[in-house]
């Protein structure tokens, strides 16, 4: 007999006839003979439709009450599934966050979960019967309820599944898996059977619409298997797992890409200890994040810097660099925000040199110009103009041979 953690996202328990539907499968689960803890995010539209009433009542609410609103939308959907749980004779039990002891920290609105005590739950699944748990919410050692963010219903689910010792933790959603690359850029994307946690953070970008990249990262610290798998057909999903010795072979597991990425240089800075944080500092402390970070020598001394945000801090980012560049007597401030990201990721590349070389030879071939490039173990990210993302993307999946089917 095996545990599973299930996990319904919001379109999954969008309607009265999709709850229903959840009820029959997570049933189905149960009567081959397992124990299933289920986890459920708010009817879909809802957390949005509360944070709309609360900015009625006030601009900036306290997002200590905001918690309290939130939280009630887990609250409707666990207990409708129990009722449909039990419509279909099987006994089931619903509980919020609090009342299971998830203790989290007390930042509201992005709380991080601290323990879970899974004695009552245990104590359910002993007596036989289905325990349904809100997602996205705790309470802290005050007592208040807090929720820990956008999409966090995942890291609940995941949480649990550790907490539990769970054999797997299922993310039921409205995609049935992990795709090589967005397939409305490739149409022939393909659904990968297995990717590691580590290619999973990388692939952020694709994946973060799928899950929320907390979970991920909780799931990988915890060793705790995870699956996405689709609500609506049936399927075996892509298993989120450790790396194992069979997947050596795959050498390029997908292709991520960032769409909303933006450069700025400031050039002729002077080659000096320091001058690094001191171009940076201002920047962190607006609260802008830098994703690339390029220095090279120009001579004389002098140096160019380079550094990626995120297109909608440009014009801020832009014109801190430009008090600096007065500050620090350097030449000029140039920037660029028509450019994207897009990046080859797979633990294979680890082992095999040549990869980038395949990646700039094929890109070269197109007539792309890279503009940036940056490396880890397990990722090469190049920035190109925008207008050739479809290109670089479709190039890329094509010369890497994902376009073929994976075997399992
Ligand atoms: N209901 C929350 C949200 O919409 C949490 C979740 O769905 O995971 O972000
Ligand atoms: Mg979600």
């Amino acid at each position: 007999m095996a545990l599973y953690v299930h996990k319904y996202g919001g379109t999954s328990v969008g309607t009265a006839e999709r709850i229903k539907h959840v009820a029959e499968k997570v049933k189905k689960a149960r009567d081959q003979g397992d124990d299933i803890v289920v986890v459920v995010s708010a009817m879909s539209g809802e957390t949005n439709r509360m944070t709309a009433l609360a900015k009625e009542m006030q601009s900036s609410p306290s997002l200590r009450e905001m918690d309290v609103l939130l939280s009630t939308g887990e609250q409707v959907t666990i207990s409708l599934l129990c009722m449909a749980l039990e419509g279909l004779g099987c006994p089931a039990r619903s509980y919020t966050g609090g009342q299971v002891k998830i203790l989290t920290d007390s930042s509201h609105s992005k709380a991080r979960i601290l323990n879970i005590d899974s004695d009552k739950i245990n104590k359910e699944l002993e007596m036989g019967k289905v325990v349904v748990v809100a997602g996205f919410q705790g309470v802290d050692e005050h007592g208040c309820i807090t929720t820990l963010g956008r999409g966090g219903s995942d890291t609940t689910a995941v949480a649990l599944a550790a907490a539990l010792k769970a054999d797997e933790c299922q993310i039921y959603t409205d995609v049935d898996g992990v795709y090589t690359t967005d397939p409305r850029v490739e149409p022939n994307a393909k659904r990968l059977s297995r990717i590691t946690f580590e290619e999973m953070l990388e692939m952020a970008s694709l994946g973060s619409k799928i899950l929320q990249i907390r979970s991920v990262e909780f799931a990988g610290k915890y060793n705790v298997p995870l699956r996405v798998l689709s609500t609506f057909e049936e399927g075996e999903g892509t298993l989120i797992t450790y790396e194992e010795a069979g997947m050596e072979s795959v050498l390029i597991s997908g292709i991520a890409f960032n769409r909303d990425e933006a450069k700025l240089t400031i050039a002729g800075v002077p080659d000096e200890p320091g001058v690094a944080t001191q171009i940076l500092g201002p920047i962190a402390g607006a609260n802008i994040e830098i994703d690339m970070i390029i220095q090279n020598i120009a001579g004389d001394d002098k140096t160019d810097f380079t550094f990626t945000v995120h297109r909608n801090d440009y014009e801020k980012a832009s014109s801190i660099l430009q008090n600096t560049c007065d500050e620090l007597g350097a030449r000029e401030v140039v920037g660029d925000d028509k450019i994207v990201k897009v990046s080859l990721v797979g633990v294979g590349m680890r082992s095999h040199a040549g990869i980038a070389n395949t990646m700039f030879e094929a890109l070269g071939k197109e007539g792309i110009n890279i503009r940036m490039i940056s490396t880890s173990e397990i990722k090469i990210s190049v920035v190109v103009d925008e207008k050739y993302l479809e290109l670089a993307v479709r190039t890329l999946h094509d010369v890497f041979e994902l376009n073929e089917e994976k075997s399992d």
